[in-house]
């Protein structure tokens, strides 16, 4: 395992003594101490390195004595703690920043003090595209006058080739947002381009784009997976900030009818172009409040056959939810930030009529305490209603499950995808979808028990059966 060699003072890892396999087991944990009872939690994804995966890195610019120094600020301080072999920040990125820093006293530019407001350089940020390699340098600036300005880009640029734009963003605010209003591009487009699951996308200084390519990759394809698109279906990708997750999803799925919402114009306009870029102008993108967007939607009556929410670490809010029951997607797929939060929305969901299938815990930022979380929600059958009361206990049967035997499921995959599929392996689907299964079926009781694993293939086939015979949506 690497060392941090300032871990203590710098305090942004509250993993940095734990083995990467302890720090999956307390997240998988923490997950399912808080969404056990709410439905099952699979085996969380891990990184295949969780080192170096920060592909948009900050550093804070101050002095000490005469001498600039430049670091992440400490935990809960402006204290600012210099290292240049942090272990999350991507190698690239901090390698230019150190250089933008020796370029820095090179130029005698002179650092933002916050105490007397006097000074120039404040923070720079540098942003890069993992797959496409491209590299954004903001230069955040209290004034917009930067002395030499011209001489420093340049060197900048000679030492890497791999940046692709260079800003300068003026920042007067006494808060502690790393980028103020204005933005200047000082060379090239003034943007990035990155890649996600083959599909491109523009990255702008502002854009919210997630820091962990590799991971990000993997949890939208469990997203996309979860949501089984199919052509013609109406998707909406709610908070969808630069329609990453939309726009993957219609290139996995040609054909499906995409809207993403989202409260941030730039990202909406982000959005925008990467459906034009990526040829799927037939996507819309709104700038709106998602829940207000929801409410006007429901009273318009109009429906989605598939919702995929991604909201802040706040959650979402009762009233999306309750306009999503009048929405009435036949599935949705929850990806969230925070599982607190996730929690308490996955209980209000199951108010109004939505069944949590499964969560996948999802390891986006090793040796930190956050983690991802992707569940898919389903919209049960409604029951018929029934002359007479008869108790399913009775009958040791769950109504969903009473509408096709075991044989018919069999009979019909068979028929129709040349599969065999066990007893077993239905069971597995059933319990998975929520449609309880016979206790005589002897399941495990817990996740992960060493029983043959339904293939993605037969998982697939055995749920087209469910369809078919109305035991799902
Ligand atoms: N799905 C995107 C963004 C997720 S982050 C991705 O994976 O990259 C959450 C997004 O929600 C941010 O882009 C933020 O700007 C947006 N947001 C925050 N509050 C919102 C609201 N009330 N309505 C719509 N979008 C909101």
């Amino acid at each position: 395992m690497k060392n941090c060699p300032v871990s203590k003072n710098c305090g942004g890892c509250e993993y940095a003594s734990l083995e990467y396999g302890a720090q999956l087991q307390a997240k998988e944990k923490r997950v399912k101490d808080l969404l056990s009872k709410i439905c099952p939690v699979r085996p969380i994804v891990g990184a295949d390195n969780p080192y170096f995966y920060r592909n948009k890195v900050h550093w804070a610019f101050g002095h000490m004595g005469p001498h600039l120094i430049a670091g992440r600020y400490a935990e809960g301080s402006h204290r600012i703690i210099e290292n240049d072999e942090c272990l999350l920040e991507d190698q690239e990125c901090a390698k230019i920043l150190s250089d933008i820093k020796n370029l820095a006293v090179k130029f005698k530019m002179q650092s933002y003090d916050e105490r007397t407001k006097r000074g120039l350089l404040r923070r720079v940020l540098v942003r890069k595209g993992v797959a496409t390699g491209e590299v954004m340098v903001v230069l955040v600036l209290a004034s917009p006058v930067l002395p030499g300005k011209k001489g420093f880009i340049k060197a900048l640029l000679e030492k890497h080739s791999s940046i692709k734009t260079v800003l300068i963003n003026i920042n007067t605010r006494t808060d502690s947002m790393i980028l103020g209003d204005k933005t200047i591009n000082e060379f090239g487009r003034g943007f990035i381009w990155d890649e996600l699951l083959g599909v491109r996308f523009k990255i702008s200084p502002e854009s919210f784009y997630q820091i962990n390519h590799d991971q990000t990759e993997k949890l939208y394809s469990l997203a996309i997976e979860a949501a089984a698109l199919k052509k013609g279906e109406k998707v909406l990708d709610a908070y969808c900030g630069i329609g990453t997750i939309g726009l993957c999803a219609a290139s996995s799925c040609q054909g499906i009818q995409l809207t993403g919402v989202e409260l941030n114009r730039a990202a909406v306009s982000d959005a925008r172009e990467n459906a034009k870029i990526n040829k799927m102008e037939k996507a819309r993108f709104l700038a709106a409040d998602a829940t207000k967007y929801m409410i006007e939607t429901a009273e318009k009556k109009e429906a989605f056959d598939v919702v995929f929410l991604d909201p802040p670490r706040s959650g979402t809010t009762p009233e999306f939810i309750r306009a999503c029951e009048q929405l009435a997607p036949k599935r949705i797929v929850y990806v969230s930030c925070d599982p607190t939060t996730l929690a308490r929305d996955l209980k209000e969901f199951k108010k109004h009529s939505y069944t949590p299938q499964y969560a996948i815990p999802v390891d986006m930022f090793p040796f930190t305490e956050h983690v991802e979380t992707c569940v898919l929600l389903s919209k049960l059958s409604r029951a018929p209603k029934l002359e007479v009361t008869v108790k399913m206990s009775e009958l040791d049967i769950t109504e969903a499950e009473a509408k096709a035997s075991y044989q018919e499921i069999q009979d019909y995959v068979m028929e129709n995808t040349g599969l065999h599929v066990s007893n077993l392996n239905i069971a597995q689907v059933k319990r998975k979808y929520g449609i309880l299964e016979r206790q005589n079926y002897n399941l495990p009781k817990t996740d992960g028990a060493r029983q043959p694993q339904c293939t993605p293939e037969k998982e697939r086939a055995i749920v087209d059966a469910f369809r078919h015979y109305k035991m799902i949506d």
